[in-house]
């Protein structure tokens, strides 16, 4: 089921959000139907304040690509903590919650992400790129931080031309 995406200024993206307590039948019915709301905006990842549950996890799934191996399946990252490795680098990012504008970010290039999965398993990961990116993107979503809180000014977002608003031909204009 698509659910409604919140757009920047709606307040309850600034919602710290709680641990999940237990994956419960209601969580995994969250999770499906944020990749159908992600999906239905060409998003590569999408956090759970977007549609406003303040719960921490976040789901991510980004286009196949054959440098990438966590490229092309679907994570669920439920209670993640983040350590940043790598240089700080300045990167495209956009947001959901902000359609039609991206901005150059400074960000780590690689990140390990420790979390739970739906099975309940507890898992590490170790990212670089576009993937280490994108989580430390929507960790700050679950934080109530949203990708301009890293610009100097809003003057630094420019609009997206519209021939790249589709992740299948541009991966670089990504909105996560
Ligand atoms: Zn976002």
């Amino acid at each position: 089921m698509i659910r409604r995406i919140l757009e920047i200024p709606d307040p309850g993206l600034r919602e710290p959000c709680a641990p999940v307590a237990e994956i419960t039948p209601e969580i995994a019915r969250l999770a499906g139907d944020m990749f159908d709301t992600m999906h239905a905006s060409a998003g590569l990842g999408l956090a759970a304040p977007q549609v406003g549950v303040y719960a921490r996890l976040f789901v991510l799934e980004l286009p196949p690509d054959d440098d990438d191996p966590l490229s092309g399946r679907r994570f669920v990252l439920i209670n993640p903590e983040v350590d940043l490795t790598g240089a700080r680098k300045e990167m495209v990012e956009g947001c959901l919650s902000l359609p039609g504008f991206r901005a150059m970010v400074k960000r780590a290039e690689g990140v390990t992400v420790a979390f739970t999965q739906l099975d309940g398993a507890r898992v590490s990961l170790e990212a670089r790129g576009l993937f280490a990116q994108a989580v430390q993107h929507e960790v700050d979503h679950l934080n109530g931080v949203l990708f301009i809180d890293h610009l100097k000014s809003l003057l630094d977002l420019e609009r997206i031309p519209p021939e790249m608003l589709d992740w299948t031909e541009e991966a670089e204009a990504e909105a996560a």
